[in-house]
């Protein structure tokens, strides 16, 4: 029984009963009166790692010595259980042996890389997504670090902005419950279990709505809509426990948010309730001063600090102005305690003041890291992602009979590509899967061709030969096109989002050819490609989606996995149509269809309609949606409607299916979107099956924020209209809403 409680606990899965609030804010509070104010300030000081553990570093001296003397709350980017434990080992060496916070962004997996996480959206899988985050803390925590600069919950509606690929997408509501599920994964049991990583949710706020999509720049926006769109998921993640929040380099109606007290101390701190801590993005604090908010670093220290930043990323103006603050009477000392306070409480959280190496060795990081389980996950996941665009024909599945394959295009053989932006360097690995080798260890017998083709976005038509060469001698062609890694991402705002280089024009060449095409699009973002929309019979859209990318787009492309992805974002058929969502609101002149142009709000020389629609994906089979039912054609604001149909799986392949749920107030002040999701499910039915799926609608569903920003209904008609994409809903029905 001993050895038994032993193992138990070296595992790491059991820990001794977590302190209460109250004994930790004891804790805190003693450890405090022991502070001196440079030692309270060292603690909101945190600094990049670069890698390495020892050295001179240009501009802060030696930053093992800055940790001895307790000038260092918090390291990000010290990768491993090695450098980890160095650093800590200095730290333990300061006067208070206060220990250290190490960061990381674990964006989308650690050492097993997931699919980014605009790609994990489109599974609209709440479980594997918080499994995924799940599995990322595991890895991550076992190599020594305490908190991950994740989730991204910006809801981002401009394709443009490189960023998308880091969210969830354009939606609100499925954007929470997404930030709900990767908070949850990433604390698992709570912070006192030793495969829990402290969540950050960022970037606080609004960054996902900088003007014209450009990274970093300002957002104007009006209150209800920052309240109402991209508020909310923060709110969840609150609500889910995230025990941290980054904020965000734009400005918000001319004020950093950096600097931001609205958003950080009225909102965040107080109506929110937030006890955690709030850092700062990467120097963030001493970039106000570009804005032209504050002169100087002193300046933008006491702005940062009065607004609520506790922590400052790598600016240095805490480390540098603060002490000098508090003593020249510009910053009560109490605000830095507040400060010091939130960062204290979360290190006894995790109990790195019992044992300031959570148990991490390098045993437990060889053991922990790259588990086959977490790479069949990292499959599993990676394959839920994908989206069917087009499929006619029934081009796809691929038959096993094929006697041969050519698989074109710059992508086909990278692994560098499918790990997408924000993945770690490993270096080489073993088990990253390109798509070449994933098509090998499923084709059997079928004789696959590879062709370059051209470079992802280099002009030269050198390799077109070979390609052309390649398609003619093979039965059907797998093109795999798309973006490089670092094409979407921070800082990879493109103007352009057509496929780079000369892909398109490959993709005509081998059309042209009049052997059956498949094309794969691997890509951070949606991309613009309306000849490939138009002209080829099947494309999947596979994003970028990790170590296991490969093994995931075979299983599809051979059948061994129904697609069942989503969109969560639209795709529009031009840059000129940014930004377009599903859930905009009518205007006075809506057009009647999408040629209808005269006098109407749109284009005279482009479509309204977007090319593919929010929610919109194919499956192998074929659903049918029927019988409507509504328990009641109105309710009072305490009641609620159930609302229940079947969905028939009509096809001759099981299939999931993700029902959705739309709703529109049809009459209302201020007026509301056309149509707003709020309520899904995904569904697995097998040939001829069928389910009753039941949703319900309360009061909740139908709130939404007047301009005095208080959350109200209004009675009047309200439309459901339910279906599998946000443009083709198929029933439909109206209740209203009485006093
Ligand atoms: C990004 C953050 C990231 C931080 C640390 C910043 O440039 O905006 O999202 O967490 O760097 O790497």
């Amino acid at each position: 029984v001993i050895l038994a409680i032993m193992a138990l606990s070296q595992s790491g899965y059991s820990q001794k009963k977590a302190a209460t609030e109250a004994e930790i804010n004891q804790k805190v509070e003693a450890l405090l009166q022991k502070m001196t104010l440079e030692e309270k300030i060292g603690q909101l000081n945190q600094y990049t790692g670069d890698w390495e553990v020892t050295g001179p570093v240009t501009n802060s001296g030696n930053k093992v010595e800055d940790v001895r003397q307790g000038k260092i709350g918090s390291m990000l980017n010290v990768r491993g259980v090695k450098h980890t434990r160095a650093l800590q080992e200095a730290a333990m060496q300061s006067r208070l042996k206060i220990p250290l916070l190490f960061g990381q962004d674990v964006i989308h997996g650690y050492r097993v890389t997931f699919p980014i996480p605009l790609a994990e959206a489109a599974s609209w899988d709440l479980d594997i997504i918080e499994k995924s985050a799940r599995i990322a803390a595991t890895e991550a925590s076992a190599s020594g670090i305490h908190w991950t600069f994740a989730p991204m919950v910006d809801v981002a509606r401009d394709p443009r902005w490189g960023r998308v690929m880091e969210g969830a997408g354009e939606d609100t509501y499925l954007g929470c419950l997404i930030a709900k599920a990767r908070v949850k994964g990433f604390q698992g049991k709570g912070l006192g279990n030793l495969d829990a990583v402290m969540a950050c949710a960022k970037h606080f706020a609004a960054y996902g709505a900088a003007i014209g999509g450009r990274d970093y720049n300002s957002v104007d926006m009006g209150l209800r809509t920052l309240w109402e769109v991209y508020l909310p998921p923060f709110k969840a993640a609150v609500d889910a426990g995230a025990a941290t929040f980054m904020n965000s380099f734009n400005d918000i109606n001319g004020i950093p948010a950096t600097g931001n007290s609205y958003i950080q101390r009225d909102i965040l701190k107080g109506k929110w309730g937030f006890k955690g801590f709030v850092v700062s993005d990467w120097g963030s604090i001493g970039e106000m001063i570009q804005h032209g908010y504050v002169k100087d670093n002193y300046e933008a220290a006491e702005a940062a600090i009065k607004a609520g930043s506790d922590m400052d990323m790598e600016s240095r103006s805490y480390i540098n102005n603060l002490s000098k603050l508090v003593k020249e009477g510009k910053v009560k000392e109490d605000l830095i305690n507040d400060a010091v306070k939130r960062i204290l409480y979360k290190k006894f959280e995790l109990g790195l003041f019992d044992n300031p190496y959570r148990f991490s060795d390098e045993k437990r990081e060889r053991q922990t890291l790259n588990k086959p389980e977490f790479l069949d996950a990292a499959r599993d996941v990676a394959r839920k992602s994908i989206v069917l665009l087009k499929n006619e024909n029934q081009l796809l599945p691929l038959s096993k009979e094929l006697k041969s394959v050519a698989l074109i295009g710059p992508l086909v053989k990278s692994e560098k590509d499918m790990q997408g932006f924000w993945s770690i360097d490993w270096g080489k690995e073993d088990h990253l899967i390109s798509l070449f080798e994933g098509m090998k260890n499923q084709a059997g017998k079928t004789r696959l061709l590879y062709a370059k083709g051209c470079e992802i976005s280099d002009t030269s038509r050198a390799g077109f030969t070979e390609a052309l060469k390649a398609a003619s001698e093979a039965e059907v062609v797998v093109m795999a096109m798309g973006e490089k890694y670092d094409m979407s991402g921070e800082a990879k705002s493109r103007a352009n989002i057509h496929l780079p280089g000369v892909q398109e024009e490959l993709i005509r060449a081998i059309q042209a050819t009049g052997k059956p095409v498949v094309v794969l699009l691997m890509a951070g973002r949606p991309l613009v490609f309306n000849w490939t929309a138009d002209h080829v019979p099947a494309i999947v859209y596979t994003w970028w989606l990790g170590s296991q990318a490969g093994n995931a787009i075979a299983d599809v492309l051979y059948g061994n996995y129904n697609p069942s992805g989503k969109l969560p974002m639209t795709f529009p058929r031009s840059e000129g149509q940014i930004p377009i969502y599903y859930n905009y609101f009518n205007t006075g002149r809506p057009a009647q269809n999408d040629q209808d142009t005269h006098y109407r709000s749109g284009y005279i020389d482009m479509q309204k309609s977007p090319r593919f629609a929010f929610g919109y994906g194919l499956s192998y089979t074929t659903f049918e949606y029927g019988d409507l039912k509504l328990s009641a054609d109105k309710m009072t604001g305490n009641e609620k409607i159930s609302v229940s149909f079947t969905l028939r799986n009509t096809g001759k392949t099981a299939g999931e299916e993700v029902a959705q749920l739309y709703l529109r107030d049809m009459v209302a002040q201020p007026v509301r979107p056309v149509k707003e999701l709020k309520a899904f499910q995904k569904v697995l039915l097998k040939p001829g099956e069928s389910k009753t799926i039941t949703f319900t609608i309360d009061k909740e569903k139908l709130s939404f924020y007047n301009d005095n920003l208080e959350w109200i209904t209004q009675p009047g008609e309200f439309k459901i209209m339910i279906g599998g994409s946000s443009d083709g809903t198929k029933l439909e029905q109206s209740f209203s809403l009485v006093d």
